[in-house]
């Protein structure tokens, strides 16, 4: 049986360029979700899989994996649903569910996971993402939206937020105060700098420039601000850090800071930057400091921030975009131009499905 005709926006080449793009929905399955798409966060990651930049890229290629639906229609052993419940969907949408990784509901990293969008279902078929007028999904990788949650603030939680928020669950402790360093204040840095407030840490934004200095002091809660060209700032904040979340998404020095670390302080990569990058093992050693990466979060951690944004009654900053301004807004999101979330207002461009 085909499955629901659709309506994406996709790219066909490594321009990246966006336009629209007919496609048909797998088959449903008796545990499958299907959702009218209503809201789609903008990431980095987008854009380098748009441009092939971690030359894994299949075209034609719809993006969005911090999507936002209401339910349409559901398999027959999906319990935990209704037709129009609001639900979410982040970066994967099925894993092995055996694997050491899946069995310890960090499914993000089995080895079989599924990305939701320039993956390959298990009919063989490619996974397209949310940047399309509806999905379907199994609904282990599908989450509630609680109610006191806009569907637009809670688009971007679903990738930017878990990715903030899965690492910094470790340093959320009321033993000692914590000092954070969020390096890069885009989607992911801003809601890291929330997210890490939230938690009662005490906040460094480190920015490549001052432009976002008043925002982030303002706005955002921070209780500092670096300009990382600025050596004068940068020397006197010298082994202050216990953590550096890392979100740039491009080559830069880690030298410098690394030298921001405390003693056992870590730097944790969450930035995909797509080529190697160089640093000093005995900046590591003199301090026993650790470079770490860490991938999103797994469908429970996504569920955890959701609740944990509507119970302290966090804000995130985001720009609302029509689906025509999609091109836009990525030359806008690479230009280091954006404040600090586009999400895509996916419903509003009256798509078929
Ligand atoms: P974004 O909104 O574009 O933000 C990136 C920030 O990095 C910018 O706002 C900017 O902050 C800083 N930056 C420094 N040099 C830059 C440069 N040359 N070009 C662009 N930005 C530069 O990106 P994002 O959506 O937050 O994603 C950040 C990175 O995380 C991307 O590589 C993305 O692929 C990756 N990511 C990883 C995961 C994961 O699970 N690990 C999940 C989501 C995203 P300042 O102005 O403050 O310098
Ligand atoms: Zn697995």
């Amino acid at each position: 049986m085909e499955g629901r005709k659709v309506i994406g926006w996709a790219a066909r080449d490594q321009s990246g360029h966006l336009s629209p793009y007919s496609f048909t929905l797998r088959e449903t399955s008796p545990e499958d979700v299907v959702f009218k798409v209503l809201y789609c966060g903008m990431d980095h990651t987008d854009l380098h899989q748009l441009r092939n930049e971690i030359h894994s890229t299949n075209y034609p290629l719809v993006p969005g994996h911090e999507v936002v639906g209401e339910v349409v229609e559901l398999g027959s052993e999906v319990k935990k649903f209704r037709v129009r419940d609001i639900v979410g969907v982040g970066c994967i949408v099925g894993s092995c569910g055996e694997c050491f990784s899946c069995k310890s509901n960090i499914e993000q990293y089995c080895n079989n996971r599924i990305f939701t969008y320039n993956g390959t279902y298990k009919d063989g078929r490619p996974t397209q993402g949310g940047f399309s007028s509806a999905m379907v999904v199994h609904q282990k990788f599908v989450v509630g939206i609680p109610k006191k949650l806009a569907p637009k603030q809670a688009a971007p939680l679903h990738c930017a937020g878990m990715t903030a928020y899965s690492p910094l669950k470790q340093f959320n402790r009321s033993d000692k105060v914590v000092n954070a360093g969020i390096l890069g204040l885009g989607g992911v840095g801003h809601l890291g700098v929330l997210i890490a407030k939230a938690m009662g840490h005490h906040v460094t934004v480190i920015s490549s420039s001052d432009k976002k200095r008043v925002e982030a002091l303002e706005h955002l809660g921070a209780d500092s601000f670096l300009v990382s060209s600025n050596s004068v700032e940068m020397e006197q904040a010298v082994n202050s850090l216990d953590y550096i979340l890392d979100t740039v998404p491009t080559v830069h020095p880690l030298q410098s800071y690394l030298s921001l670390l405390n003693v056992d302080g870590k730097l944790i990569f969450v930035g995909a930057v797509p080529n190697p990058m160089h640093f000093d093992s005995v900046d590591l050693i003199l301090g026993k400091k650790t470079i770490s990466g860490s991938f999103i979060g797994s469908t429970e951690e996504t569920q955890e921030i959701l609740e944990f944004w509507a119970e302290k009654g966090l804000t995130s900053m985001i720009e609302v975009v029509k689906m025509d301004y999609a091109n836009k807004a990525f030359e806008r999101m690479e230009r280091n131009d954006v404040r600090y979330r586009f999400v895509l207002d996916v419903a509003s461009n009256k798509m078929e499905s």
